[in-house]
């Protein structure tokens, strides 16, 4: 890692390499009740205590739209100088999980809420845009616990079908401070909005983190690794470098890169 300059490169005997990141962001929308119910949202309830029979997907339920979180969307989309756009769809996103009762995610696909927009970053060499791709609202998942017994999982449904944005940047980060000035902008952003709490150790705020790497000077992105889920900013920079240096390594025994996605361990780093 060089320092001098504030380039991040990643050093190897006759070789230096580029990092290029982007981020899918699920930020949780700061709304009394969910995107397709009136259940609550608060955080640290009994489990299984704000779910109705929409989140639960018994038969014959339908969701309608909880208008707040639409205007929630629109003005996190303003606060991104980002293009709204008049007309978007939802659409089901099909997976089987144990907490998904649905059978499938409704989130928005071709026609989100939110196109094109962009961040400021202010580093120390000055300032930095940051391309956003859109915004989508989609519903959260609810939560499997697989630590307070060795032969069961417990479901929590609570999290079911609470509003998220998902914001996509460009590929456009290139270091480990990058994303992390990066999350607290947007952070900062949504805070002084209202539309998100940003409270990371809540899960309201968590990336996945696409990562590659091509030779310093290169054109052409490398192919990308996803690291899913991640909660915290420190994490995401330790994921970050550690996957960075995996595909160098890679690179540098002439092997290729095979798009994945990848968990970061945070216990082994
Ligand atoms: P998917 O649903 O397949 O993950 P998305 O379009 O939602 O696709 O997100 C792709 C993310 O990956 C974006 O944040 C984008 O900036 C990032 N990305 C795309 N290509 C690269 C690359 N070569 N290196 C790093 N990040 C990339
Ligand atoms: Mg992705």
């Amino acid at each position: 890692m060089s320092k001098k300059n504030l380039e991040y490169l990643i050093n190897r005997k006759d070789n230096q390499y580029e990092v290029v990141i982007g981020l899918e962001v699920h930020a949780q929308v700061l709304s009394e009740s969910k995107l397709f119910s009136t259940s609550a949202t608060k955080f640290g309830a009994e489990p299984n205590t704000q779910v109705s029979l929409v989140d639960a997907a018994f038969p014959g339920m339908l969701p309608v739209i909880n208008e707040y979180c639409i205007k929630q969307a629109i003005k996190t989309g303003i606060g991104l100088n980002a293009k709204i756009n008049k007309r978007s769809v939802f659409d089901r996103k099909n997976y089987f999980y144990a907490d998904l009762p649905q059978g499938y995610q409704i989130s928005q696909f071709k026609d989100p809420i939110v196109g094109e927009g962009k961040v400021i970053l202010d580093m120390p060499d000055g300032q930095k845009e940051v391309g956003i791709e859109r915004l989508h609202l989609e519903q959260d998942a609810g939560k499997s616990i697989h630590d307070l017994d060795p032969q069961n999982t417990f479901v929590d449904l609570n999290r079911s079908g609470v509003a998220l944005m998902e914001i996509v940047s460009k590929p456009d980060l290139r270091s480990p401070d990058e994303v992390s000035t990066y999350i607290k902008k947007l952070r900062s952003i949504m805070r002084y909005l209202g539309t998100c709490d940003g409270n990371m150790q809540e899960g309201s705020l968590r990336a996945d983190v696409n990562v590659s790497v091509r030779a310093k000077g290169s054109k052409e992105f490398g192919t990308r690794c996803e690291i899913k889920n991640v909660n915290s900013i420190k994490f995401m920079q330790m994921a970050i470098e550690y996957e960075a240096n995996r595909q160098v390594d890679l690179i540098e025994e002439g092997k290729s890169i095979d798009q994945e996605t990848r968990l970061f361990d945070t216990k082994k780093k």
